[in-house]
């Protein structure tokens, strides 16, 4: 799965349990030898952001 900034995702909100977000910034994560990224995403519905590790392949 391709994630960038500005696409949207498919996440349950924690607020609102609606379940599109969009990503609003990407931050690589240290802590692993694979490559890991925090995801900042935004809630389309409610507005709520919350964060979620994904990993990348490549
Ligand atoms: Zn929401």
């Amino acid at each position: 799965m391709q994630y960038e900034v500005g696409s949207m995702i498919k996440n349950h909100c924690m607020n609102c349990y609606h379940d599109e977000q969009k990503i609003i910034e990407m931050v690589p994560n240290e802590f692993s030898e694979k490559v890991v990224k925090m995801l900042w995403m935004q809630c389309t519905k409610c507005g709520n952001t919350q964060s979620r590790l994904a990993q990348f392949d490549d």
